[in-house]
């Protein structure tokens, strides 16, 4: 299930979305009804919850729109109100389902976690569960509610198939009995499955929840030591494994948010918005790296310093946004035309650098003078572009990236004493 809170107030909104989120329910927020309309377009939402005062229109325009839209015409509005509402009615005449007050949010929470449990049926998460039990009789209607409840279970018996299934398939949960028909007991499988997260740098651990009917507290310790996150007891009550069931697989999908979302902000950390290319801050990274690594094991390491000829005359005679497009293409033709250990960066403005990795100077020559012909020729939108390029090699007297980028950076000042569109190799 998922909700959208619209409420120009931060604190209201953080509020709302932690008492959602609380009840298991995905929370999109949002402060204006702008991104609301943009927000419902791409999602599909069962719940949406709006301040009575928003930020640039009046609430009551806002709902109208909401019950004329397709996708929101029978969506349950709530509207959250700072001060007790006077005219209710005229309210629910719009289409307004509840009305809540801010000061009194548990009323609002009690009405959340009835339309999350009128919701179960249609599913609250999806997830794929790998379940070990050796007792059949103990299994089937144990798949049989999860099903019920939207999961998609895989049953198997032994320690020994789980482990060969959690290794070849994706899963969401592990459930796991502790003494198994198998040689491999469940706790076992707990050890495994967190080795093998560790040795892979799995960046988020799979939730595991052990059932067993043992209720010795040192070996339920020993569980939670090996790895599990949760433990049920047998006799197995349906109603408490759903609800463990499911506050795991949230975690798990919450995770894999933020994990998608950290990656997004390092890719977006590192690269230069306008070409793609890596940007200055992750040049001088990783050519640190791999002048550490030269220096290490004398390895042929080349640095290009490449400039676009008269760039600044391009912009005033053609625009700056054609320069951007000039720009850009000159950043793919120079990705395409190298080895994937070598990099490619935008230094700054209409510069760029490329380190070939692995590379004499020779060899290093040979291709940009390629590089340079193939950029004289690329005449993006007719117009011909071209660019003097400057190469330095690698010698063990630079202490670091300062002293390559030295003389690379001369020879491009010579190239383009030379006329430009030529290269020069110091
Ligand atoms: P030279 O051949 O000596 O390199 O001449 P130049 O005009 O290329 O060199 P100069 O350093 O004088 O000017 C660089 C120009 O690059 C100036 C600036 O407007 C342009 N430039 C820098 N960054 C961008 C950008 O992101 N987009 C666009 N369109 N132009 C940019
Ligand atoms: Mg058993
Ligand atoms: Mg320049
Ligand atoms: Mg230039």
């Amino acid at each position: 299930m998922k909700a959208l809170v619209v409420d120009p107030s931060n604190l209201a909104r953080m509020v709302i979305k932690m008492t959602l989120e609380s009840h298991g329910i995905f929370t999109d927020s949002v402060s204006c009804e702008k991104e609301a309309l943009s927000l419902i377009k791409q999602n599909n939402y069962q719940l949406i919850c709006v301040a009575r005062t928003l930020e640039t229109r009046d609430c009551r325009s806002f709902c109208s729109e909401l019950r004329g839209n397709l996708s929101t015409k029978s969506t349950p509005i709530v509207m959250l109100s700072a001060t007790d509402e006077q005219e209710p009615e005229s309210f629910m005449a719009l289409g307004i389902t509840e009305i809540f007050s801010k000061k009194d949010i548990s009323a609002f929470s009690d009405y959340v976690d009835s339309l999350s449990k009128a919701t179960r049926n249609n599913f609250l998460y999806v997830g794929r569960i790998l379940y070990v039990e050796d007792s059949m009789s103990i299994a089937q209607p144990t798949i049989s509610v999860l099903n019920e409840h939207g999961y998609e279970v895989s049953h198997i018996t032994t320690g020994e198939e789980a482990i060969k299934l959690y290794d070849e398939q994706d899963f969401d949960l592990v459930m796991t009995d502790i003494i198994l028909a198998g040689k491999i007991n469940g706790t076992a499988v707990v050890r495994h499955i967190r080795d093998r997260e560790k040795k892979h740098n799995i960046p988020f651990p799979i939730s595991i929840l052990a059932m067993s009917s043992f209720d010795d507290i040192s070996r339920k310790l020993a569980l939670f030591q090996a790895g599990v996150n949760d433990y049920v007891p047998k006799p197995i009550m349906t109603e408490e494994l759903l609800a463990r069931v499911d506050n795991l697989i949230l975690n798990q999908h919450l995770f894999k948010q933020l994990e998608v979302q950290r990656q997004r902000l390092e890719e977006l950390a590192m690269t230069d918005q306008l070409t793609g290319l890596y940007n200055r801050h992750y040049l001088l990274d990783s050519a640190s790296k791999k002048i550490s690594a030269a220096k290490r094991h004398d390895i042929d390491l080349c640095m290009v310093v490449i400039d676009i000829d008269f760039f600044k005359s391009f912009n005033d005679e053609h625009g700056h946004a054609m320069g951007d497009m000039v720009l850009t293409e000159v950043a793919a033709l120079l990705s395409d035309n190298v080895r994937n250990n070598d990099i490619v960066a935008r230094f700054g403005g209409e510069e760029f650098i490329i380190l070939y990795d692995h590379c004499p100077l020779t060899q290093a020559i040979e291709k940009t003078e390629v590089l340079r012909k193939t950029l004289e020729q690329l005449k993006p939108k007719g117009l011909t572009v071209t660019a003097s390029f400057g190469l330095a090699q690698f010698n063990q007297q630079d202490k670091d990236f300062n002293d390559l980028f030295a003389r690379a950076d001369e020879a491009v000042y010579q190239a383009k004493d030379n006329g430009r569109n030529c290269v020069v190799s110091v």
